[in-house]
Order: C-alpha cells, then structure tokens, then sequence
C-alpha cells in the first residue's frame, strides 16, 4: 500500500473490517434430505427439500441463494442462451417448447415461517427474516416441480433414460469472497457446497438407478438387468413406484441417472465397490467400463490419494462427452481416457473443489494433465490402448504432448491467445483449448520445473492438506512452494495471468579442442525471443551416442554458456521434449531437423521440431502428353510457416517438361493474420504467375463476423490450344490485370451464411489484347448440421462482365467454366478422363441439366436450390465395411436468367442460333435428384454426387427435345 495515502481515507480504514482471511479458512455445511418423484409419464420431478445450513463462517448472513438451474432451459431469454447468442450469434436451444425444461419452488420456509424467494433466472435470492450469526444453523424446507428436458447438455431424458444432474434447488457457495450467485451461462461449470446428502428417489418398479451415495433402503434395481440376463425379467404391473434412500456424505453435489433398460455389472477393489451402468446389448461397455473403473481408481490412488468414497459409478449417457459428479460419472462413449478424465475429477473437482467457474483450469487442466500422464505411462508417449493399424504403422503419429501442442500453438501463434487464469465468462476465443490443453501443459510445465520427485510430494501433500475442502490457486501454489522448496510466485504469475509466449532458439555452438587435448570446450549461445522466462535443459549428444543434459538459466535475451566436453559433440538439443511450451521448436536443434515424409492422403502429422517436407507422386494420362508422371514436394513448418510448394512433371510422348511452384510467408498486418505469396505454373500448354496478399480479420477466434481479403495479380495465357478440352470457349492471348476477393462469413443463427466477391480487371497492358470489368458474386445459405434432420441450401449468383474479355472468363451456364476445370488434373485437358461422364465442375450458373450444352455469357443471374435428408443405408456401411459412410438424397430446382441475350458477342454458332431462336429469352430452369455420398477408405476420404436433372425447360440448348427424360450429371464435389 502507498504510504502517500489520501488523509481523507484514514478514518474510513479504521473502522473497515478485517479483511485478509488466508489464515482463517472456513466451509459452511449442509445437510440435504430430499425427497422426489420421479413422473415419467410427464417428464416431472415432484419433490421437497430441506436443507440444513451451518454458518461456519466468521460472517453474519442476511441472505442466502440457490441455484435453479434448470431454468436455463426455460425459454430464450436465459443467460444461457442470452450467452450462446452474443458468443457464437446462434440459438442453440431453438427447440419446441414440450422439449424445455425449468425448475419452480413452490413454497418455501426458513426456520419454520413462509418466504418468498426473489428468482432471477438460475438463481432465487432469499432475505433472511432472522440474520445467521457465525455458528449458528438454519433450516430450509422447500417444495420443487421441475418439467425435466429432452436431453441438452448435461441432463434430460430421452427415451426412458433420465439423466439428471443439477436438478435440485442447489445451496450457493458462501466462501471468503463471500456469495457466489452466478447465472449459468454458457462457459464455465459448478461450485458446491460440502455436506451430507439423504435423497429418497420415487422410481417406477422397474427401473435400475445409479446415484452419487449408497443405498439405504428400498431396491434401487440392480438385480433386474444383471449382466448375463437377457431381458428384463421383472413382470411387475406398469404404474407402480418403489422408493430408494440414497445416503452421500463429504460431497458437494447430487447427480443420479435411471433406466429400466440398464444393464449393471459390478466389481470392488480395494473395498470400494466399482459398478457400471450401460444399456442392454452394449457389447463395448460390457467388462471394459468395470477395468478401466479400476485402473482408474488404482491409478489416482497411487498419484494423489486414497479414493475415499466406498462406491463408484459409471453410467452410460445420454450425452455424447462425459461429466464428472462425486461417486458418479456420466460417459457417452467408453474410453478409458474418458473414464480416467470423469474419475480424475472426482479428485480434482470433488475432492479439491475449486470454483469451476472461476479458476476452470485447476480442476479441467488438473484432470486432463492427470489423463495424459495415465496413459503416457500405461502405453507410451502416443496412449495408444489399442494395436496400431497398417496407416498408423505407416505413417506417424502425433504423441499425447505433439497433440496438445498442435491444437494450442497455432492460437498462441496468432494472437488469440487468453489468459488461463480468466473467469469462465469473460474467455472470448479458447475456452476449451486454454483450460484443458493450456491447462495440462501448465502442470505438466510445472512437474518440470519441480522435478519428479518434488512433484509426487506435491499431489500427497495437496491430497492431505485440502480434500474435501474448496482450492484455489493460491492454497495448491502454497502447496508446490511447500513441497519444492522452490519460491514459485513467477511461474504461476506468468503462465496464469499472462498471454506472454514462451520461444527460445538455439543460435550458435562453436566447438574447440582443449589445449590439453582432454576434451571439448562447446560454446553456446541462446536467444530468448519470447516473454516468459524458463529454465532450460541442453542436451548434447556425443560422438559416441552418449548424451550430457545441463539446467540452465533462461533470464538473459541473449544467454552465453560454455560446457566441457569430453568428446566432441554432434548434436545439441535446447528442451526437445519441450515441456515449456516453446512455439517454435524447429530452431532448437543444431543441426537443424528435417523431416523427410510420403504425402499419404490424410496424414495430418506436422513435426513441432522440424522443418517438414512431403513428397507425392502424380501420374495421368491426356491425348497430348499420354503418359504423364512426376512428384509434386511441399514443406512447411507445421503447415503454417515457410510453405513452399514444387510439382514437375513429365509428359512421355510430349517429352515436355511442365512445373508448378509457390512459396507463402505468413504476415500480421493491422492487428490480422494474412499470408503473402507467389505462384506460378507452366501446365499443359498454359502459362500463369500470381503475386498475392490475403488478410484474415476477425475480432476473436469464434465470434463471428469473419472477412477475408485476397489482393493481387495475374498472368494467365495459353500457348498450346491443343491442351483445351472446349476450344470454343478457350482463347489464347495473355490476359493480365489486379483482382480483389472477398469473402464475409456471417453465420446467423440456424444457417451458415457466406457471400463471396470478386473482381478481376483485365488490363491491356503490355500490349496485352483484353481489357475488361468482371465482377462475380456469390451468396450461400445453407442449414447447419445438428438438430434440424432435413439439409437444405440456397445459392443466389451473380456475374457481370463488360469489354474486351477473353472468352475463358465469360459465365458459364451449367457449370464453373474452363478456369475452374483447368485447376483439376483430370479436367483440365483431353483425354484424361472419359468424355461421357458428365463430370459437372460446380461454379457460375450451376444449371446441372444444362451441362452438355454449357457455354458462357456475360450477364448471368442463376439460383440453385437443394433440400434433402440422410437415407436410412445403415446396412450399406455395414455391408462395405464402413466404406459408404454416408448416403444423402437431394432434390434441386436451377434457374438461370441471362441477362444480355442482345449482345451474345463472340459466342459460338451454336449459342448464336440458340439466341437467333429466341430461346434465351426465357428463363432456363432445371430440375432433379440426386444422391451424395461419402466414401471412407483407410487413406482417402471421398465425396461423391450423381444429380440427376429429369427436367430441363429448354432441352434444344443441349441438342434435345424432350423436356423431361433421363439425365446425369457426376461430380466429386457438393453442387455449392
Ligand atoms: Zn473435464
């Protein structure tokens, strides 16, 4: 504090309250007994609640708050759905009302008179009549209806499952800071008060329930579905209930989940008895859920502590991830990493309850860290629990670390990256990368810095000191301080409450010979180019293969250090296992790493330390070259950096040699990412060069609007016009100008939105022969996955081109037009593929039953039209092996107005008696299905579509005369 303190002030600090408790920890206590009725027939939960509250806090309460979370499901006006909407601008809970949920208090007592809480949203707010001394206990009796939703999030039913968490009025956290009443928004999870559960479930007869606490009373139907038996064998009448007392002690929260069709397998280890709930016939739950429970549960208690309930559960659900809740866990899939992350939090989350909301990274940073290092150590640097797979041998691998760091870095690279230490609300990019990836790099940077064994006394420590207490960072940094005996205030400072980036290189080492001839004297020299400060570790690796690893300091900008040697050096390595969160691995190494690899379709690995490059042959066919083969090599550093590109290639009967290069450098300009570059190619008879700039704006990571910009030049000509499949709609000359490009990418609500620009101006410079004004504008709306089981799009296009243009950028008709096909090796010249496909490259008019006939003009309006549905070819992927993945069924509507059939200049004779005609007067519409799949195979993904376009209203423009009759057209790409 400042010693020049305003005098005004003193008197107001005498009489200010002691405010520094960080010696005086208190937790209030709470005694639940609740009662509920569970009505299936209406999707009710009927119940009373009383409440025992102990105030142990040094405070007098004049209040007191619960939770009501449900009601975030109530209707649009929630928090949470008010934060959905300002976040990602979509309605997530756009669902019909008999699918809400909410939760009302009926009547209420405290202590015996009527009170009426003040409810706001999730939150109902009551004003103690009697204020609560320290001390001293009250009793609150309370009765509750909540309508329970159709699954959403963590909770609801669906079918006859009921998956409920979060489902009683909850007592709201009262800790130093005092009240925590915060709504429920979108990021962000819970913070509960410890205590004891008494909770009496009315269930129908035959439902098997799986419940945080252990049974008292009443037969909570695990006998009715054991594993083993068939069916369930329980003939009792329909409509009767049965109760079952549950009894919790030493938790902070309550969640259960009931079936009649769950299928229950247990087993105990070390006294506690681990069960597991999954639905009848689930061949995967059956025996693993049950050994993973166990691996999990010997796991922690090795690492932190003993596991100190006497039961644990584990219960297939509704949802698709999983959630965590003290003696219970609720997993959509089996996983063992999974299980291990759901039980890990009954450690790091039940045990050691922080405030999720608050400080999210030491419960979900804590667990997934603990995740990692489960299966790092059960199975390796990858976690692979399963045999590799052909691909996988052959191709490599991302370790749990590489992965963690390639979903991080590339956020951190560019900006976006957020403090960990943010208030689950107030994250505007990552939440989920910086709390879980960001936070298991924090621990995993501390055991690090620590070392192993300071780090095992850390968690026993923390276990002894803090279970069934609330944390915070600054207890578990008092622990690490404690355990270490390191003073640890930087590290938690500047990786919680920094966006500082950690980036060293490894600049130079010169190695001399000792004058006594005993050895090596190997100066280093290091650069620290990032703001946060680590201890490094440089690793040598001698001319005998043996290796020499020293700490260093990492202060200094520029740090100098000399080491002896006793051999000469081969290599040297600044932290390769990177356990400090270098963002640019690739300079830490002298010598510098390559990485030599086959471009295998779909292989997604990027080396963090080394520059990559990839190599893929090509080999086609076309009338002129016939036989054509060569390599196409791209490198990059981790797909971001330095890309360069280089294809060459070989035509046997040609004897030409055709290439293609590019190089692209990243570039920030005016707060954005962009890229600059430079390609060119010399290919089958065409020539082109284009010099560009592209700019990505957005604000945040995930809110939208997002604009991109793409400035440049090109040079295109044709020298070869043999190599042009339509030579009507083909010309040689160069064509040269600037063009601009534009995309915005607004996502509203329920559909995903874009428009796309571009003007290109053709210029006459140099002698060259066009000069002309094009502009093409697209706009797309199209439904997004999720709820909504019908997919439908709607295109509007618009194409304007005036002057002198070459006739390759005119509008085509049917399709994209020569430019966009020439982009494809297999449409790019005669003879690569067979002539009678229909191949429909998507683009321009889009007017599919018009493909035969396809040619351009310079004004074009088209709008085209899809809805379709996934059909029902389960069968299909079961037959093929998961080959046909997906199958869809379209219907679509064309319709193309164009708009000068006046000036038809430089069409063909073809589209000129078509004009003469008078046919392109009238608006040409198309009509048809199709179908679109989606092919999966062990290296190559492959989407396909076959539309067939019935109707065509003007069938003389393809040389026809029925308008309705059969026709195809195939493609490998979405119609748009
Ligand atoms: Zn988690």
């Amino acid at each position: 504090m400042s010693r020049l303190l305003p005098l005004a002030l003193i008197p107001l600090l005498i009489f200010a309250p002691e405010t520094s408790r960080a010696d005086s920890y208190f937790q209030q206590f709470v005694h639940y007994t609740i009662q509920a009725r569970l009505d299936t027939e209406n999707h009710m939960l009927i119940g009373t609640e009383e409440i025992l509250y102990k105030n142990n806090s040094p405070d007098t309460l004049r209040q007191f708050y619960l939770h009501l979370y449900p009601n975030a499901f109530r209707n649009e006006d929630s928090a949470l759905q008010r934060s959905y909407r300002q976040r990602y601008n979509v309605n997530l809970f756009n669902i019909p009302k008999a699918h809400r949920g909410f939760l009302d208090i009926e009547s209420m007592s405290v202590n015996g008179s009527p009170v009426i809480p003040e409810i706001d949203d999730t939150i109902a707010r009551i004003d103690l009549i009697q204020p609560l001394p320290p001390g001293e206990s009250m009793t609150v009796i309370l009765s509750f209806r909540e309508k329970i939703r159709k699954h959403l999030g963590r909770a609801g039913y669906r079918g006859k499952q009921y998956d409920l968490a979060q489902w009683y009025p909850k007592v709201v956290v009262y800790d130093e800071k005092g009240f925590h009443p915060d709504k429920f928004e979108a990021f962000g999870e819970f913070y509960g008060e410890f205590g004891t559960f008494d909770v009496y479930l009315e269930i129908p007869h035959d439902y098997a329930v799986a419940a945080t606490g252990l049974v008292q009373e009443g037969d909570p139907g695990w006998n009715i579905n054991r594993a083993g038996k068939t069916s369930n064998s329980n003939k009792k009448q329909t409509g009767t209930y049965k109760t079952v007392h549950f009894h919790a002690e030493k938790v902070h929260d309550f969640a259960w989940s009931a079936s009649p069709d769950f299928v229950v397998q247990d087993t105990t280890w070390n006294g506690v008895k681990i069960m597991s709930f999954f639905k009848r016939g689930n061949k995967k739950w059956k025996d693993t859920t049950l050994v993973h429970g166990v691996r999990a549960l010997q796991w922690l208690s090795k690492k932190v502590g003993p596991y100190p309930y006497p039961q644990l559960s584990i219960v297939q659900a509704l949802m698709s991830g999983g959630m965590e809740y003290p003696m219970i866990v609720l997993d959509g899939k089996v996983s063992e990493g999974l299980v291990l992350h759901e039980v890990g939090h009954i450690y790091f989350y039940g045990i050691f309850a922080n405030d999720e909301r608050a400080e999210a990274w030491l419960d979900e940073g804590f667990t997934s860290f603990q995740t990692g290092w489960y299966l790092e150590d059960r199975y390796g640097p990858w976690g692979k629990k399963h045999e590799w797979s052909f691909y996988e041998k052959i191709t490599p691998q991302y370790t749990i670390l590489e992965d963690a760091h390639r979903s991080l870095f590339p956020i951190l690279r560019k900006g976006y990256g957020e403090r960990l230490a943010t208030t689950a609300e107030d994250f505007k990019n990552s939440y989920y990368t910086t709390v879980y990836v960001k936070g298991a790099l924090f621990f995993n940077a501390l055991r690090y810095v620590v070392g192993e064994e300071a780090f095992d006394r850390i968690l026993k420590t923390y276990y002894e000191r803090w279970k069934f207490k609330h944390v915070n960072e600054e207890r578990f940094r008092e622990v690490c301080e404690e355990s270490s005996g390191l003073e640890l205030g930087w590290f938690f400072e500047e990786w919680l409450h920094t966006r500082k980036k950690c980036d060293y290189r490894l600049d130079k080492i010169k190695t001399v010979r000792r004058k006594d001839e005993k050895g090596y004297r190997a100066d280093v020299e290091i650069k620290r180019l990032g703001d946060i400060v680590m201890p490094l570790s440089l690793e040598f690796t001698l001319e005998d293969g043996s290796k020499r690893t020293y700490r260093i300091e990492g202060r200094l900008r520029t740090i100098k250090e000399s080491f002896e040697l006793p051999q000469k050096p081969k290599r040297a390595a600044l932290n390769p296992q990177n356990e400090i969160m270098d963002l640019n691995l690739s300079d830490n190494f002298i010598p510098r790493r390559r990485d030599l690899q086959f471009d295998w379709p779909n292989n997604y690995y990027y080396p963090e330390d080394a520059y990559q490059i990839r190599y893929r042959p090509g080999i086609w066919y076309n009338d002129i070259d016939e036989l054509k083969a060569g390599f196409l090599f791209q490198g990059s550093y981790m797909n971001e950096k330095a890309k360069r590109r280089l294809g060459v290639y070989y035509g046997l009967e040609s004897e030409r040699v055709d290439f293609s290069i590019s190089l692209e450098k990243p570039i920030r300009l005016f707060g954005n990412n962009g890229s600059m570059s430079l390609s060119g190619y010399k290919m089958e008879g065409r020539n082109d060069i284009t010099i560009s700039l592209f700019l990505g704006r957005r604000k945040t990571l995930i809110h939208p609007p997002s604009h991109d910009f793409t400035i440049g030049f090109n040079f295109h000509e044709l020298r070869n016009k043999r190599y042009v499949v339509d030579t009507e709609a083909y010309e040689e000359e160069p064509d040269v100008g600037p063009f601009i490009n534009y995309v915005v990418d607004p996502q509203f609500d329920i559909l995903s939105s874009r428009l796309t620009a571009n003007l290109k101006l053709g210029r006459d410079w140099g002698g060259a022969k066009f000069d002309y004004e094009r502009l093409a504008t697209t706009v797309t709306f199209k439904t997004r996955a999720g709820w909504i089981p019908v997919s439908a799009g709607l295109r509007f296009f618009l194409g304007l081109v005036g002057g002198q243009m070459p006739l390759q950028q005119k509008f085509f008709l049917a399709g994209g037009g020569p430019l966009a096909q020439e982009q494809r090796f297999f449409l790019r010249s005669p003879g690569a593929i067979w002539e009678d496909l229909n191949y429909h490259q998507a683009g321009h008019g889009n007017l599919r039953g018009y493909l035969p006939g396809d040619f351009g003009v310079n004004r074009l309006f088209a709008l085209n039209f899809e809805v379709g549905t996934q059909l029902p070819l389960g069968f299909l992927k079961k037959i093929s092996g998961g080959i046909i993945h997906r199958v869809h069924w379209a219907g679509f509507v064309d319709l193309g107005e164009i708009m000068d059939k006046e000036n038809p200049n430089a069409l063909s004779a073809r589209v000129q008696s078509l004009t003469d005609s008078g046919i392109l007067d009238a608006t040409l519409i198309d009509a048809g299905l199709g179908i679109r799949g989606e092919l999966r195979f062990p290296f190559y993904n492959l989407g396909f579509r076959l539309d067939f376009p019935f109707f065509v209203n003007h069938p003389e423009v393809n040389g026809e005369t029925d308008e309705l009759r059969y026709r195809y057209v195939f493609s490998l790409d979405a119609a748009f």
